[in-house]
């Protein structure tokens, strides 16, 4: 077996060619990350300001034997590779790569929260993450496949298979 925490990470992306770029994402973090596999493609609503285009959203699980301080620089030196690929044409929020979970640790520090605060709270973190590990137990004790039924789904289509990463 590989050694090394389980973690879960959210990419997400609404601007450029956001399949090329949440391709791209996925092509760097199976270089960070071993045992990687890939939730279904969602898009989901645009939510706070609603008029930029709509997200696409997924979900990767692997596993890594980086500290969580280590694993968040290695995932922002992709972002912003990909960010400042995209930069010149569309803007720097082409790429969006959270940390949900590192194993079962709770992380309180100035740069990273974990649990990711919001993922319990949103359908396209949790739809894609429930693809992977519907039976997961969070930190705190709850279970993924049951939060996924206590959140909308109304703005979140499914658009493709996890082959769509391959
Ligand atoms: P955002 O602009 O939403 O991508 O937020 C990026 C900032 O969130 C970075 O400065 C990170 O240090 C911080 N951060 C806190 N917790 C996390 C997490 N679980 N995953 C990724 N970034 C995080």
């Amino acid at each position: 077996m590989t050694p090394g925490a389980d973690i879960f990470l959210g990419i997400g992306g609404n601007l450029g060619d956001r399949r090329e770029t949440m391709r791209s994402a996925v092509r760097q973090v199976r270089s960070v990350l071993d045992e990687v596999r890939v939730s279904s493609l969602y898009e989901s609503d645009a939510w706070g300001v609603t008029d930029q285009p709509d997200f696409l959203n997924a979900v990767v699980r692997g596993k890594t034997t980086l500290e969580p301080l280590e694993l968040l620089d290695a995932l922002q030196a992709i972002e912003n590779q990909l960010g400042r690929v995209r930069e010149q044409h569309w803007g720097p929020r082409a790429i969006d790569i959270d940390i949900l979970l590192y194993g079962s640790q709770k992380i309180d520090e100035p740069r990273l929260t974990v649990p990711h605060p919001y993922m319990t709270q949103r359908g396209f973190v949790l739809r894609p993450l429930a693809d992977l590990a519907a039976g997961l137990t969070l930190p705190d004790g709850s279970l993924v496949g049951e939060l996924l039924t206590t959140v909308s789904q109304n703005d979140l289509r499914r658009i493709e298979g996890p082959g769509w990463a391959d």
